[in-house]
């Protein structure tokens, strides 16, 4: 098994705003996130990490089976490869990126959670 989802440094973490993996800039930076690499293009691209990752987030979930947790399908994880996750990230992805998700029929819904 693979432990590159897995965060190497529990400094500089951030979370994807879309899918909330948690990883540290340094991995989005060099692995891309991955979950939503396809769409949201952050490898070796440091604005893209910056615009789609946030470091504002609550809560940490290590899921080892995605598939088969009711955790994971609470936070509408179930899909997603194993890997740490956040609970709430705040933050709001950039418009370009919203219309090209949408282009791909990605349906996108924020992964806040502190307000409720
Ligand atoms: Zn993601």
């Amino acid at each position: 098994m693979s432990f590159d989802t897995i965060p190497k440094d529990l400094r500089g973490l951030r979370a994807c705003l879309v899918c909330s993996l948690i990883k540290s800039f340094e991995q989005f930076e060099s692995d891309g996130c991955d979950n939503c690499e396809e769409f949201l293009r952050m490898k070796n691209n440091k604005d893209n990490v910056y615009d789609h990752t946030s470091n504002n987030f609550d809560g940490i979930i290590a899921l080892m089976s995605p598939d088969d947790s009711w955790v994971a399908k609470w936070q509408r994880l179930g899909r997603f490869t194993r890997g740490v996750y956040a609970i709430s990230v705040s933050g709001n992805l950039p418009q370009a990126t919203l219309r090209e998700m949408k282009s791909r029929s990605i349906a996108y819904k924020s992964r806040d959670t502190s307000q409720r």
